[in-house]
Formats: structure tokens, sequence, C-alpha cells
């Protein structure tokens, strides 16, 4: 145990922009401050320490450091009111080497090309350390959907994917949900690929309807994955989930559910948040009553089973397990040294900056990295994938018994790759990842 919680004294390179070529591909505007982490600078400094650690060359660093293709699209949008708006779109594919490039789709007012080609860097990492046959994409759309009618965001979603239609489908690039979008949104998606190609292409997204032949099991699949680990993780460190505490930030697709299966795992949930606030009950919130609260209001405040608590507090409950399930940075310098969990368990992606990484590694506290808790969405988007292929539907159990299956093999090859180096958990799944792209990119050789 002592050894994944040891601080690694390995010297590496800090950041992909030190290695000297970070401006060549790179047009975004950088941070004025330069100590300001960004979910980018975060996701080239994590892969310029796994490339450190394997000791690739600085041309294969460049390679695994820059995407591959990157499309912007200027996306009109007629309001119902007749008037008409535009918002900017992105679809970033980070990476091939392993097969076609996979990734969900964000619709936030905040989304940017540089936070698009991390999440989609982080992709090719994940579906690498899950063995799933995919290189990493992402794409974000920069709107707020709850100003929108589901009208609106139908003619958007439709729009958005006309535009970046030449650069995806099910052998090059398959979309999926992420923050903002859902289930509706793919089956729009599919329908605008389908109707553009003359026939239905289940296989151009994931997370569509099961009507749609979408999967069983798809829509909790993330949440699923990181219950598994999160179990996993508290026995790791002596901690038995009968008698520990969560808290859980974000009460969306992923953190909703994780609440709701870690309960019917017997953790005590004490704390949950959302954007707009976070409620706290010691002897444990009800999570289908919180649920409730939610569909009927849209948020967890005001919910009558607990008290309120201050959003930012929730990070830095008195509990064995937080599962940040939210966005990006949430963890940092500024708040690390304050984490009162023995455990961290991301489900959300890059919910900690390296810097954050560091304070709590030193403090003891066990931090499961994204690319492996959060990886049950992407692995049963793999499986809904094969099955929209072959036309041929699994069970809801053979689903939930392969999911576990792979989830729990990772997070022992994982754990294993850590301990026998002394690296963090984060480092280990990181090195791992990044060793199978570069040793696929190597096997496949430079065109011409
Ligand atoms: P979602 O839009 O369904 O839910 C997001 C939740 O986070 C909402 O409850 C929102 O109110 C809350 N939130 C937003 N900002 C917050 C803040 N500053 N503090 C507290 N809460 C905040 O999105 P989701 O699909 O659940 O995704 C959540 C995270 O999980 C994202 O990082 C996403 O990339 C990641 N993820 C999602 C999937 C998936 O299958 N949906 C898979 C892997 C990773």
């Amino acid at each position: 145990m002592t050894d994944v919680l040891a601080a690694t004294t390995m010297s590496t390179a800090t950041d992909a922009s030190q290695a000297g070529f970070e401006t060549a591909t790179s047009s975004a505007p950088q941070p004025a401050d330069a100590h300001v982490a960004t979910p980018l600078s975060d996701a080239r400094s994590q892969l310029a320490e796994a490339v450190g650690l394997l000791g690739l060359t600085d041309g294969l660093h460049q390679m695994l450091a820059t995407p591959r293709r990157e499309l912007s699209v200027a996306v009109p949008l007629r309001m119902d009111s007749g008037e008409s708006r535009l918002y900017l779109g992105y679809r970033v594919q980070h990476n091939f080497s392993r097969g076609p490039a996979k990734g969900g789709l964000r619709y936030a007012p905040n989304v940017n090309l540089d936070e698009v080609r991390a999440l989609a860097m982080w992709m090719t990492w994940k579906c690498a350390l899950l063995d799933v046959p995919y290189g990493g994409a992402k794409g974000g759309l920069a709107i707020d959907p709850r100003e929108h009618s589901m009208a609106e965001l139908e003619r958007v979603t439709r729009r958005y994917t006309s535009e970046i239609l030449p650069i995806i489908g099910p052998e090059r690039d398959i979309p999926a949900p992420d923050i903002g979008t859902d289930e509706q949104t793919m089956a729009w998606m599919m329908d605008t690929y389908s109707v553009n190609s003359g026939y239905t292409v289940p296989g151009i997204v994931t997370g569509k309807p099961i009507s749609l032949g979408g999967s069983q099991g798809r829509a909790s699949a993330t949440s699923r994955g990181v219950t598994h680990i999160a179990l996993a993780a508290l026995r790791h460190v002596g901690l038995e989930p009968s008698r520990s505490t969560a808290a859980v930030q974000g009460f969306g697709k992923v953190g909703a559910d994780a609440a709701r299966f870690l309960v019917e795992a017997s953790v005590t949930v004490t704390g949950v948040s959302d954007q707009y606030g976070a409620v706290f009950n010691a002897a444990g919130l009800d999570i289908e009553a919180l649920g409730d609260h939610v569909r009927a209001t849209g948020s967890v405040v005001g919910f009558a089973g607990a008290e309120p608590i201050e959003g930012a507090d929730l990070l830095t409950l008195e509990v064995d397990l937080l599962v940040p399930a939210a966005v990006e940075g949430v963890l940092h310098d500024g708040n690390a040294g304050r984490v009162g969990a023995k455990v961290v368990v991301e489900g959300a992606n890059g919910p900690t900056t390296p810097a954050a990484d560091r304070i709590m590694r030193e403090r003891g506290i066990l931090v499961v990295p994204d690319i492996l808790a959060n990886a049950g969405g992407v692995i049963v988007s793999y499986f809904e994938w094969v099955q929209a292929n072959q036309a041929y539907w699994w069970r809801a159990d053979e689903v939930e018994s392969r999911l576990e299956e792979r989830m729990l093999s990772a997070w022992q090859c994982v754990l294993g790759y850590a301990v026998a180096r002394g690296l963090s958990l984060r480092t280990a799944a990181t090195a791992l990842a990044v060793e199978r792209v570069a040793e696929a990119h190597k096997l496949r050789g430079l065109y011409p």
C-alpha cells in the first residue's frame, strides 16, 4: 500500500512546451500567468512525466503531445423566436494508432479548443489503458444547453453534426455523451449522419437510446465502473466499504448513479454537490429521495433531508472516499492540503491538477486517476459499437459482468505496475497507456 502512496522521485521533463515544440501546432492563447494550470497544461505535464519514465524520444513525445486532426466549426442556430445565433464548436482527434478515434461531445458555455485537446488526449490514454481498440477524440460546443428549448437543441445538434460530418464515422471517430449532452443528443446525431449516408448507421455514436441500438447498461456504465474501482481502492487502503463514508461532487450522469451504487454497496454517502450548491447529512443522504428532488427542482439545493453547505466545502469533508464527478481542475494547490478523504476516485476527467496530485500524495491520500476510474463508459461504449456493428445485442447481465471484469483487471494491472516501480497510480496508469500507444505507433511506422 505504501508504495503506491509514496511520492515518485523520478526526474522528468516538466511540460511538453518546455520540450521546445509546443508552439509548432498550438495557436491557442496561453494563460497570462504561466502558473495557472489548464486542462491542457495538466495533460501535457502528465504525458511528459510518462515519456520521461519510458525514455521515449523527443520525436515520439511530440507526436503524442499533438492532436492528429482538429476541426473548428461555426454553428448557426435559428432560435424559436426567429432570430439567429452563432456558436463555436470543435472536434479534436488526438490519436488513431490503435483504432478509430473515440470520445464524448460536451455542451458547456466555457468549452474551448485547449480544453477539448486535453480531453481528447486523456481519451487516447483511457482507451489504451483499458485495451479497447480506439484512439482518443473529444468534441465540444460552447453553448449552455439549459438556455435552449428541445427544438433549438435538436437544430444545433444536427447542424454541428453536419459540420463535423467529413471527419466522423463508425470506422473513423465515434462520439458519445459528455457534460450537457445525453442519449437524445446521440439519437439526433445518429439520425443526421444516417440521413446523409442514405442508410441507418447505428455504429456512428454510442450512448444511444436502447431502442435505437444502444447497449444495455451504457447509461450507468461510468458510474458502475467508478463504484467497482472505489470499492477496490477502499479495500486496498484497509477500509471496509460498509463502514466507510463518501462525498460526491456533481449529481449528473456520472455522480448521481455513482452515489446510488455506492449506497447499494453499503457506503454511507454524507455529502453531494452540484454547480448550484451542496448538501450534507452525517447519518447518510437518501440518494433516491435526493434524485427525486433534483428531477423536480433541477438542483440538490433545498433538499429537505440534509443541511446546506458551501459547494467548495464538499471537497474538504472528513470522509473516507471523495468522488469528484463534475468538471476539471477542482482539486488544486489551494484546497488539496485540506482534502479530508483518504481515497479520491476521479469520476470526472481531469479534476486534479498536478500540484494537487503532489500535495495529496505527500499527505498519503490515494488518488485513483480518471483514465482508470471513469473508464466504464468507454468500455460499454465499445461493447455498444461491437453490438451495433454485429447487429447482435447482449443481455444486461452480460454487459455488467464484462464491465466489472475489465475494470478490476485494469485496476490490478495499474496497481501491480505502480507497486513494482514505486509510482503513483496516475503515473503508472499514464505510463502503461502511453507505452501501448507508442508501441502501436512504432509498429505501424511512419508513412511515407
Ligand atoms: P453532466 O452534465 O450529466 O453532470 C455534471 C454535474 O456536475 C451536474 O450535476 C452539474 O451541476 C455539476 N457541476 C458542474 N460544475 C460543477 C461545480 N463547479 N461544482 C460542483 N458540481 C458541478 O455530466 P457527466 O456526464 O456526469 O460528466 C461529469 C464528468 O464526468 C465530466 O468530467 C465528464 O467528462 C466525465 N465523464 C463522463 C462520462 C459519461 O459517460 N457521461 C464518462 C467518463 C467521464
